[in-house]
């Protein structure tokens, strides 16, 4: 099965569901990660810093590929026709089983409309009459991931045996995580957020019994044709 994780900046995957996708990797998915921004508004790392993390940190997940498509950060727009397009032209090359997206109800701008745009282009790349220039790939699924804050899931993941390989996939960001060496001061570095970033697995894996958990929201009604599946 191929997975197609979305981030809007370079560090959006690792955080929000960095250890499925290393999970998924381990049970011998296909798996590419697509950053829609280089993050070049954030308040540390220039573009150069940023998209050598994001390839270590892509080593650290141990996924296929990750591209970056080159949007502005800062004016992502969900029904902007060229940004659609250009996630559409994305997942029709790299025709995706899976795709993972940020939740379009985050509070960070940039997330919300990202999450509308992912969507809005997973759903168009199965429409034949869109954009006839390559051929419709039709997304089986997607998944939607909590990025600053939490939501009540409808799937929880047991990423207990890859947490710890996810952490220094996010410590990869060394711009954004590490503080001092210069760097400005912001929530991401202080040196509570990876407790949080703990905290956050340990509540949602609680809810599952298992020590490590991801949250996600599915957009369709999960088909079942094995009951035997709602027991593990
Ligand atoms: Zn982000």
């Amino acid at each position: 099965m191929r997975i197609l994780a979305f981030g809007i900046h370079p560090d959006d995957v690792e955080l929000g569901c960095g250890g499925t996708v290393i999970l998924a990797v381990s049970q011998g998915h296909d798996v590419i990660v697509a950053d829609l921004s280089e993050g070049t508004a954030s308040s540390n790392g220039s573009p150069e810093e940023r998209a050598a993390e994001a390839a270590e940190a892509a080593r650290v997940m141990g996924v296929r590929d990750r591209v970056n498509l080159g949007l502005p950060d800062t004016r992502i727009a969900g029904e902007d026709p060229e940004q659609v397009e250009k996630v559409v032209e994305c997942i029709r090359d790299l025709r995706p089983d899976i795709v993972i997206v940020p939740s379009s109800e985050d509070p960070h701008p940039d997330h919300a409309s990202g999450g509308t745009l992912v969507k809005r282009a997973a759903y168009l790349s199965g429409v034949h009459g869109y954009h006839r220039g390559r051929d419709a790939w039709p997304v089986r699924n997607y998944l939607i991931y909590a990025g600053r804050t939490e939501f009540e899931p409808h799937v929880i993941v047991d990423v207990s045996s890859t947490h710890d390989t996810k952490v220094r996939a996010i410590l990869a960001h060394r711009s954004q995580f590490v503080a001092g060496e210069g760097r400005r001061p912001t929530p991401l570095n202080a040196p509570d957020f990876l407790e949080f970033i703990e905290a956050r697995s340990r509540v949602y894996g609680r809810m599952i019994g298992c020590r490590y958990g991801e949250g996600f929201r599915m957009a369709k009604p999960f088909a079942l044709n094995d009951l035997g599946l709602l027991c593990g």
